[in-house]
Order: structure tokens, then sequence, then C-alpha cells
């Protein structure tokens, strides 16, 4: 009798735990002014550029990874071609060129590289973070996302001399698909009559520019090297695209020295077997790494809600995508804002302190374990898709401390079904 009462008293009162009892009532929630902190001059100056804003909070925590969710770029690719088919790859060879063109991007992406400037720096390798999708259009069915036009009048690309025309928007705008959400690339042949120049043919292995409506690339049919040759070019001019300048230039970041690009690549006698760089911002050979900077640079970029570029990233921050949880189970700031694709739990005893804004995905919930504590210090909760998410969740326990919840000065939490 006494193991079913027993039993009976588990099951009537487990589901009650935990649901209802769970969402964190407002009395339990603790308001508090903020702090006055007198911040550093030259942070404030900082600020004055963008506001409240810093590269540096928003480069990728390697002990964290999955606390800085990749973001997904849209990107598309158009061989452009004469109507004679002579100048460009064509048909499956160029899908499969595009494809591995953007495979060893990615790669590039993933992994960064240990930077060669300065000369035997202990600057981090850090992953940035973010990476292409080849993107087709629903409506079209086994669309790859990789188009073909025939057009003696605009098919050619000149990158410099008297009749250069990478500034040339006209094919962009007679083809470009899907430009307000899709990184636009244009693999271009170079003109005939240029590539006679044997100075012009010299430069002509492999060039780009970056303009508004997308990228033109060009070289990479007339040197029959593989696609991965170019992933370089790729990204340095998505780099650009996502606001990063010349990394040899004056670029406003503290880790990229400015140089006169006075190498292509690395060789065994000086001055380039210590000056060359394989900065992706730079001129050279590799263009296959990036700085913390220039990481929290780009990622900072695609986290401002306000930015034109985030419309070219793929919106799968709106619903929750995994299972798997994001869990802080130590004490950490964040400070840059983040847009999360799971549900986030504080484990038992652990401290978080939100100071920009996180974006919950639609019906995911904050779970605050027994002892935990989850600081909004100027912290912004919501979901950037004007969607709903549960709330946030601190389980009772029997003895011990409940999770808690802590709002600070302006701190605000939107969106949440149960707040
Ligand atoms: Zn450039």
């Amino acid at each position: 009798m006494k193991k079913i009462l027993v039993l009976f008293l588990v099951l009537t009162n487990f589901p009650v735990f935990l649901t209802a009892q769970a969402w964190l009532p407002t009395k339990k929630i603790i308001r508090r002014d903020a702090p006055v902190v007198q911040e550093p001059l030259e942070r404030l100056s900082k600020r004055l550029l963008i506001p409240q804003r810093r590269a540096d909070d928003f480069v990728p925590d390697t002990a964290h990874l999955n606390h800085t969710p990749i973001k997904w770029v849209r990107i598309n690719l158009h061989f452009v071609n004469s109507t004679s088919k002579k100048h460009n790859y064509d048909g499956a060879e160029a899908v499969q060129f595009a494809r591995d063109l953007v495979g060893a991007a990615n790669g590039d992406l993933q992994r960064n590289n240990q930077l060669w400037l300065p000369w035997k720096n202990q600057i981090p390798v850090i992953p940035p973070r973010y990476a292409y999708v080849l993107c087709s259009q629903k409506n079209i069915p086994n669309d790859p996302g990789v188009y073909f036009h025939y057009d003696d009048e605009l098919c050619f690309y000149v990158h410099k001399g008297g009749n250069a025309n990478l500034y040339d928007r006209r094919v962009m705008a007679k083809y470009g698909v899907g430009t307000d959400s899709i990184v636009n690339i244009f693999i271009m042949p170079h003109h005939p009559d240029s590539m006679l120049s044997p100075d012009y043919k010299r430069s002509a292995g492999g060039v780009g520019v970056m303009l508004s409506e997308g990228i033109k690339m060009a070289g990479m049919f007339e040197s029959k090297m593989p696609a991965w040759a170019y992933r370089g070019i790729l990204n340095h001019e998505v780099g650009h695209f996502f606001g990063l300048f010349h990394a040899f230039d004056s670029d406003g970041c503290d880790d990229t020295p400015e140089h006169g690009n006075p190498c292509w690549n690395r060789t065994t006698e000086p001055p380039c077997n210590t000056q060359a760089s394989n900065n992706m911002m730079d001129y050279n050979a590799l263009q296959n790494a990036l700085t913390p900077c220039q990481i929290g640079r780009v990622l900072m970029l695609m986290n401002d809600t306000s930015a034109f570029e985030r419309r070219y990233l793929i919106q799968d921050w709106c619903s929750l995508k995994t299972e798997e949880e994001v869990v802080v189970s130590d004490t950490l700031i964040w400070r840059g804002d983040r847009d999360l694709k799971s549900n986030l739990r504080i484990a038992k005893g652990a401290f978080l302190q939100v100071e920009g804004r996180v974006s919950m995905p639609e019906n995911a919930m904050i779970t605050l374990e027994p002892g935990s504590t989850l600081l909004l210090r100027k912290g912004h909760l919501h979901n950037a898709c004007n969607r709903k998410w549960q709330g946030i969740a601190a389980p009772r326990k029997f003895l011990g401390r409940r999770g808690q919840l802590i709002l600070e000065g302006d701190a605000r939490v939107e969106d949440a079904a149960n707040w």
C-alpha cells in the first residue's frame, strides 16, 4: 500500500514539476540599477564609430565554439560566356567547378590558418564560423544555383587599361538572381584582345572585384587551374562584402600590420622569407588566414539586425533547429550579439552575463538549473524573426537555491510566451 501511495505521488507531482512551476515567476526576477562604470576613453572613442559594438566582442570563444552558431551565406555562381561557348566552363563541368570552388573556400573558412604576419606572431587561429551555401531557386526544379549566360556584348571582363570594365554593372543587372538575398558571383573570361598584351596577361591569372550587386571574378577558365586555386579570391571578395577592408592598409584592426604587399608568396631568400603575407584581405598567393579582429568584424556585421548584409544569410535561427542545447557550465560573459539555434541551459552553479542581443529560436527555452545565475547587464533576449520563444524556466529544488535571473539597467526580455 505504501509503495502504491509513493508511486501515486510521483506520478501526480512529476508533470507539475516540469511545466507550470518551472517558469520563473515575476516575483522571483531580481531587478536592479546598472552599476556606474567609468568607461575607458579608448573604448568610448571606438563606440562613436559603431555604438556599443566592438569587433573583439564577436570573436568566437574557442573553448565554446557552439556559443557562436555558424552563419550560412547564400551564394550563386554565373558562368558568363560568348555565344560561341568557347570562353568559359559550361554544363556539368562548370557545375562541378562551382561546387569545388565553394567547397575549397569553405575549407579555408572552417580551418583558418596561422597568420604569416607579423613574422613569428602568436596570434591564435580562430575558426571564422561562417560558410557558403550554393543557393538554388525554390520554384525551379533541380536548380543547382549555377547559371549560364551567352552574351557577346557583356561576357568579357577587362581588369585594367583604357578599356577596363570591372565596375560595369550591366551583366549583374541583366542576369542577377535573387540579388536582394543571394551574393551573386559572376565568373567571366578576360577579353581576348586584352590577353594579347603580355603585360595584361601576366596579371590575369585570377582577379576579382566586389560591387554592391555582387562579385565578378575572372581568369578561372583561361589559366586552367583547378577550382581550389581561386578559393582565396572568392573569400577575399566576400570578405569585402561583409565589411572587411584591405588588411595591408589601415583597416581598423590592430592585429593586421600595414605593408605594401612586397611579396606574392614565401621564398627561402629575404625579404619574402619573413615579409610574405597569407592574410585573406592582402594580395598574395594563399589568402587563407583571418585575424581575430577581422573575424569579429564580419560576425559583428552579420549579427547586426539593421545591417543590409544580414539579408544574405540563411535565417536558420528563427525556429528551433537542433535538439542539442547550448550549455553554459562555467562563468562566462557574452558581450557580442548572437542568434542561437537551440535551447540554452545554464548548468548548476554556472553564471552567464549577457551584455548584448541574444535571439532565441521559436519555441526554445532557457533553463536555469538550481544555483545558476543569468545576469542581463544591458542584455536583450528576443526572437530576431518576431516569433515567440517559450521563456525562462527555473525548476524548483526541494533544498538549495533556485536558478536566478537578474535584470540590470535597461535589460530587456521580449517575445517570450511565458513572461
Ligand atoms: Zn580587395
